[in-house]
């Protein structure tokens, strides 16, 4: 096992407004609770003795909930990791994107900036308890540009009430208007505990979800995008480095409420619970990862992306040749046209009809 622990997420569990599909570990935000999380969190940090990370993410949450104060002492806090970072990225809602809050992320070095948009219809916006309009959105993003940050992402949830597809395409449409570099589609899930669960909202039909899938994936094709996982698409080398390191199975610091992380093959989950937090109780779960399970990891998330399984790794991790292994299972997908099998550079990857249905793959390749 790669040893090497390179990436840091920071959880922010704060928002201003609680929305009414989000099953994030979450709170309302209150000064008080925030100076003594953050008071919290730099103890957690420090106490993972972290050296040269290469990605930070600042995830929620609602990081921009903070303070301007708050956000800078925290941003200062981690000054100290920045050398070696090359990705450094802050989520923020357009409304909370302020230009005092651009100032402070340049000034610390955040080169990255992940914005929650989900539609651009201000109507359903205010249903699903959003505050911000897409008037906020594009102000969010032209001030973004005007203090130099180049990389931008925006989140759409598919299958939101009342989003149509004619409604689908403009929102895509508004948004690759805007010039952003990044763009991830995550479909609806509806918690039971959440505003949405209560109300009884269902999530869309496995075929009205493939059907915005299938635009998505034609209309960014078009425009430039490199849709290189599941869910995400991106213009060429402005793919999430962060997010890659889970993807490709690699380990991470995870800190804060409610946040997860994968260190010295043990992946562990952080109370949900503030005064747990507060008092320094900060692991709720952890699950040792056996070999076994780590083979499954290993598939299950290598096969979201278009770099796939490298089968030269997985015989050095593993001791296994998948391809003898798995020979017919894999052949098969191949020749469904599921899987590409890239001899050149000795890697198995899903085609875009293989990623619509890789659960059925994974389960094919990680029995044993
Ligand atoms: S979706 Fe984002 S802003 Fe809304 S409650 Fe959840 S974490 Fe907060």
């Amino acid at each position: 096992m790669n040893n090497k622990v390179q990436s840091l997420y920071i959880h922010i569990p704060f928002c201003t407004h609680l929305c009414d599909y989000c099953d994030f570990p979450k709170l309302q935000y209150f000064r008080n609770f925030a100076e003594k999380y953050i008071e919290s969190l730099i103890k957690e940090i420090e106490s993972y003795k972290i050296k040269n990370l290469k990605t930070i993410y600042i995830g929620g949450g609602t990081p921009t909930a903070l303070d301007d104060d708050l956000f800078e002492k925290l941003l200062l806090y981690l000054a100290k990791y920045i050398k070696t970072v090359k990705e450094y990225t802050i989520e923020a809602n357009p409304e909370s994107l302020t230009n005092s809050k651009l100032l402070i992320a340049k000034k610390y070095a955040v080169n990255r900036i992940s914005i929650g948009v989900e539609t651009t219809n201000n109507k359903i916006l205010k249903t699903i308890n959003r505050q911000h309009t897409f008037e906020d959105v594009k102000t969010a993003i032209i001030n973004a540009r005007n203090n130099g940050f180049d990389n931008l992402n925006v989140d759409l949830i598919i299958g939101l009430p009342h989003v149509n597809k004619a409604q689908f395409k403009e929102d895509l449409n508004n948004l690759v208007t805007l010039g952003i570099e990044h763009i991830s589609c995550y479909s609806l899930t509806v918690h039971p505990n959440t505003v949405f669960g209560i109300k009884g909202i269902e999530e869309p039909t496995d075929s009205f979800a493939r059907d915005l899938y299938d635009y998505a994936e034609s209309f960014l094709k078009e425009k430039g995008f490199v849709h290189y996982e599941i869910s995400n698409w991106a213009k060429s080398g402005r793919e999430s480095l962060h997010n890659l390191t889970y993807w490709k199975d690699e380990q991470y610091y995870g800190v804060g409420l409610g946040a997860a992380g994968y260190i010295n093959g043990i992946r562990y989950k952080n109370t949900r619970n503030l005064d747990k937090y507060l008092s320094g109780n900060y692991i709720d779960e952890k699950e040792i990862v056996d070999k076994k399970d780590d083979r499954t990891y290993f598939i299950m998330l290598n096969l979201r992306t278009i770099y796939g399984i490298d089968l030269a790794e997985f015989k050095e991790k593993f001791d296994e040749n998948l391809l003898l292994t798995k020979h017919d299972e894999i052949s098969a997908l191949v020749k469904d046209k599921l899987l590409v099998h890239d001899r050149e550079n000795d890697r198995i990857y899903p085609t875009y009809e293989g990623m619509m249905v890789l659960d059925q793959i994974i389960m094919q390749l990680i029995e044993e």
